[in-house]
């Protein structure tokens, strides 16, 4: 009997459908010691050129070109210009000022001479070569105030939080952190560091997903395990509800008796789709619980990790309009044939090998989807489309993980 919602559907598919649904987002204003990985939700304006003035990228002597093109010659030295010195001194011909990294360039001066192509005696130096113009750094050359740095949506890296500092910003607008909350379900399931009776294993997925959900900057709620009982889900699933903008369970999605998050869903939940073609991690579901977006992870917990990677970031970093959601995908060259199915898109676990000129994906370690370790020490999954072949020697996008 045909599905009430898309069944087994494409991975873009899935994309689409999902990111049909919005969470609202509020903004707040924040420091740049809490920057790291947040989200800007307002473009970010310079205040100041950088560099605010010319100064020297050299620790030496400023000087006029024109009286170097000669060198060997000797000038008079008549003061120093050191980085945060407000003194703008006055250069003329056959003088020089002795100058440190960062110091403004004295008036008249047009290039520099580092130090160690120098010999200086008292009051005069004597320089070995001509000078170099490009030593000085141009006021502005590098951005000016009014210049816009980055746009809203962009994920704040330590290298753009440096950029705002030196732009002379200190307080950027932000989106304010989504809670989401993470729920393991199974009767098998135990908490890491109690005792394992027989059959039993340790949780291991809502630890995996609350780091993911904080590498991309937004705060995650883990849950107290569920068994699998319908009643003890629901009333789990209605408290998530409550205060959290996206619930995320694992396990309990795929076609058994006892797959409770997916029997709830279907009975009282609202489905937008269930299950992907994707290798691994096919059993996903997504819709909505009591009005709060819900994504049901697989259980297994290579697949909880590759659906969260493949699926929920990406959906998160659309409701932001955040082009890179932390993933970062190379080119490599397949050193295996690896197993495609038509139709899938296929994502297993592989090294990286610089060899020389090349950088060769390999698959490492057991490729089953119940198997962490293979991913934990795995340097990225291939992305391998619908009609990839998987051939040894083919050109494959790598997602680093
Ligand atoms: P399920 O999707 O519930 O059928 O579970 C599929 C497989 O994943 C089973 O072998 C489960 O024991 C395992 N599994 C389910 N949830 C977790 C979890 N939170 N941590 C580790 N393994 C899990
Ligand atoms: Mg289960």
């Amino acid at each position: 009997m045909a599905k009430p919602y898309p069944y087994f559907v494409s991975l873009n598919d899935a994309k689409e459908i999902c990111f049909g649904t919005k969470i609202k987002l509020k903004s707040e204003l924040i420091n740049l010691d809490n920057a790291l990985n947040r989200i800007i939700s307002q473009d970010v304006i310079a205040i100041v050129n950088d560099p605010p003035f010319d100064n020297s990228s050299m620790d030496g002597f400023a000087v006029i070109f024109d009286d170097t093109k000669l060198a060997p010659v000797t000038l008079d030295i008549i003061g120093t210009s050191n980085a945060g010195s407000g003194d703008n001194l006055q250069l003329t011909s056959g003088k020089c000022v002795r100058i440190m990294t960062g110091a403004p360039i004295p008036l008249g001066a047009d290039s520099i001479i580092p130090v160690e192509m120098c010999q200086i005696d008292n009051q005069k130096v004597t320089l070995n070569e001509i000078s170099k113009p490009h030593f000085i750094r141009k006021k502005g050359e590098n951005f000016n105030a009014g210049d816009v740095l980055f746009h809203s949506g962009e994920r704040l890296t330590p290298e753009k939080i440096s950029l705002c500092a030196a732009a002379g910003v200190n307080e950027l607008l932000v989106y304010c952190k989504l809670n989401i909350a993470v729920i393991s379900t199974g009767d098998e399931l135990k908490k890491p560091g109690s005792m394992l009776d027989f059959g039993e294993i340790y949780e291991s997925n809502s630890y995996g997903i609350s780091a993911l959900i904080q590498s991309i900057g937004y705060n995650s709620n883990r849950f107290p395990l569920v068994i699998d009982d319908i009643n003890e889900l629901r009333k789990t699933l209605d408290e998530a509800a409550q205060s959290n903008d996206l619930i995320i369970t694992s396990g309990g999605v795929s076609m058994g008796e006892r797959d409770f998050v997916r029997i709830l869903m279907e009975k009282e939940g609202e489905i937008n789709f269930w299950r992907v073609k994707i290798r691994p991690g096919s059993p996903p579901i997504f819709g909505l619980w009591k009005q709060t977006p819900i994504f049901g992870l697989p259980g297994n917990p290579v697949s909880s990790h590759v659906v969260f990677r493949i699926l929920v970031a990406p959906f998160l970093a659309n409701l932001t309009n955040t082009k890179s959601s932390n993933e970062r995908i190379i080119y490599a060259t397949l050193a295996n044939d690896i197993k495609t199915v038509e139709g899938f898109t296929t994502f297993r676990r592989v090294e990286l090998i610089d060899d020389e000129n090349t950088i060769f994906a390999r698959l490492k370690g057991h490729q089953g989807s119940g198997n962490i370790a293979g991913i934990a020490m795995s340097d990225g999954l291939t992305i391998l489309g619908p009609n990839s072949k998987g051939k040894k020697g083919e050109t494959c996008k790598i997602l680093l993980l």
